[in-house]
């Protein structure tokens, strides 16, 4: 009659609902409690998880495995190879362990709850609990009782129930047993890893960034968060995707602080609390229209649009190779690091989609080979915005000019000397405006192409703006 702790996207011991019903159930009936992740490599390569974010998760995993066993669970990694070896392996796992009951984090994603769906119908007692959002989706309904498809009135109802709903933060549960010898390393095999150092791990650093964040920058977050130079974001969101930390942590951090923040819409907080929310948002959206997961187009009329598709202008642009200072420094950050800032992202992404017209799926799947913060729901969500055919989407006539976006929110330059230290030397205005947008001087663009080996750029800003309104011009009949 003992139970089992499945960790997935939850890897935290404090506030997690599912570990803390397990740890309860156990105490209850005077059994034992395993814990468990289940490594699939075969899974995670069809999903093109990054190899960074790996890394991230299994340096989470090793401290998670040390925290239990100071609470005295065991742990095991568990290594299978697709999500669809999972329910004959829990199922026969039980048997051999005597487990009646086994706690889970439920996840929005359409293979991990179909993984979950033939669990249960295999006859796992498989207990769900809903923590990867603050509220739980599928209660955030319209008067009509179906989910929102626009972001503003979603948040509304959002901040309605949020405001009635109490926030009490689970701490870390107390142990069930002595304390058990220090776990040996848990590795992966055969995973391909990049090393995530950069980013310190485990729950008190994740909870260390969200306080100091919140005291220091998150007054200022509405005037900063658009200057990849400046360091204005929480940088939270590596955390978030793996469930380090937990979206109520979050929410109760900011009411700490900001008690008004859900029912003043002038509070300092809010405009970071509606980063949250569109997190939701866009989970909310992936279970409500599950083909989301399988990376249709939210719009349908998407699905005519003559994308060109071309391979080495899509090299050019994770490469970092475009000739747009702006874009190409934009790539080397998540090239180098695994992350993005949110403005360049939509930069990116719009000078992909609409500039180059190549099909959104192909730069969300780069996204995801590289981003430590990997998530389904933020980044469909963030390319379909982009592209034009999302939910609630940017609309497709609206194409960032990089020039402007360049001087507007990067304009000393800093963030583009940075990720490009070949153009160090190289004036402010050489800097915005790539090298076919200006009549080179004799003496200025092409004898510092040649020194820099500075691409041109790829395409002309004016003439691929037209050519994108004429092709995505098929959105503009509704979804
Ligand atoms: P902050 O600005 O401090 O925001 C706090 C948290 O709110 C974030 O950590 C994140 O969890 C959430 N959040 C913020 N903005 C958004 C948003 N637009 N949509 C959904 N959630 C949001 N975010 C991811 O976590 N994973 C992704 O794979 C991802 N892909 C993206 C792809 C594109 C094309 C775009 C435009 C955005 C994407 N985002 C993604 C959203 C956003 O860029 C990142 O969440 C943000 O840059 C993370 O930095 P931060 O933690 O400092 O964010």
């Amino acid at each position: 009659n003992n139970a089992l702790m499945w960790f997935r996207q939850d890897l935290r011991l404090a506030d997690n609902q599912a570990l803390t019903a397990a740890c309860d159930w156990a105490r209850a009936n005077g059994v034992a409690l395993k814990a468990i992740y289940i490594a699939t490599p075969t899974q995670w390569q069809r999903h093109d998880v990054a190899p960074i974010q790996l890394d991230f998760i299994e340096r989470h995993i090793n401290l998670l495995a040390q925290g239990l066993a100071s609470l005295g669970i065991t742990f095991e990694l568990i290594q299978l190879d697709a999500f669809a070896d999972v329910p004959a392996f829990i199922g026969h796992y039980c048997q051999q362990q005597g487990i009646s009951r086994v706690f889970a984090g439920s996840e929005p994603e359409i293979n991990e709850q179909q993984r979950d769906q033939a669990c249960i119908q295999a006859g796992i007692p498989l207990v769900l609990t809903d923590e990867h959002c603050l509220l739980k989706p599928g209660t955030v309904l319209n008067l009509s009782g179906d989910m929102y498809k626009v972001f503003t009135p979603f948040s509304r109802k959002w901040r309605e129930i949020a405001a009635r709903h109490a926030i009490f933060l689970l701490p870390v549960p107390a142990p069930l047993g002595p304390v058990l010898t220090e776990p040996k390393p848990h590795l992966f095999n055969n995973v391909t890893k990049v090393s995530s150092e950069l980013w310190a791990a485990g729950e008190g650093q994740a909870k260390r960034i969200l306080s100091a964040f919140i005291q220091q920058k998150v007054q200022d977050y509405k005037q900063d968060r658009d200057f990849p130079a400046i360091d204005g974001t929480s940088s939270i969101s590596p955390y978030l995707a793996i469930g380090v930390i937990s979206p109520r942590q979050c929410v109760a951090a900011l009411l700490h602080d900001f008690p008004e923040v859900i029912v003043d819409d002038t509070s300092p907080a809010r405009t970071w609390l509606n980063e949250l929310t569109w997190r939701e948002f866009y989970r909310h959206l992936l279970v409500a229209f599950p083909d989301l997961s399988k990376n249709h187009n939210f719009n349908r009329q998407a699905d005519h649009v003559q994308w060109r598709n071309n391979p080495q202008e899509f090299a050019a642009w994770c490469e970092g190779r475009t000739g747009y200072p702006i874009v190409d420094a934009a790539m080397r950050q998540l090239n180098q690091t695994g992350w993005m800032h949110n403005r360049l992202r939509m930069v990116v992404a719009s000078f992909l989609t609409k500039h180059l017209l190549i099909d959104w799926r192909w730069g969300e799947r780069y996204f995801r080979q590289k981003l430590i913060d990997g998530d389904l729901a933020a980044n469909n969500g963030g390319w379909q915005w982009s592209a034009g055919c999302g939910c609630d989407a940017q609309p497709y006539f609206r194409i960032f000019n990089p020039m402007s976006q360049s001087e507007k929110f990067d304009p000393d330059g800093s963030f583009i000397r940075k990720y490009l230290p070949e153009l160090a030397s190289w004036g402010i205005k050489q800097l915005h405006q790539p090298s076919t947008a200006q009549t080179p001087s004799l003496f200025e663009q092409p004898l510092f192409n040649i020194k820099t080996a500075y691409p041109s750029a790829i395409v002309e800003h004016s003439a691929a703006r037209a050519r994108a309104l004429t092709v995505l011009g098929v959105l503009k009949k509704a979804a």
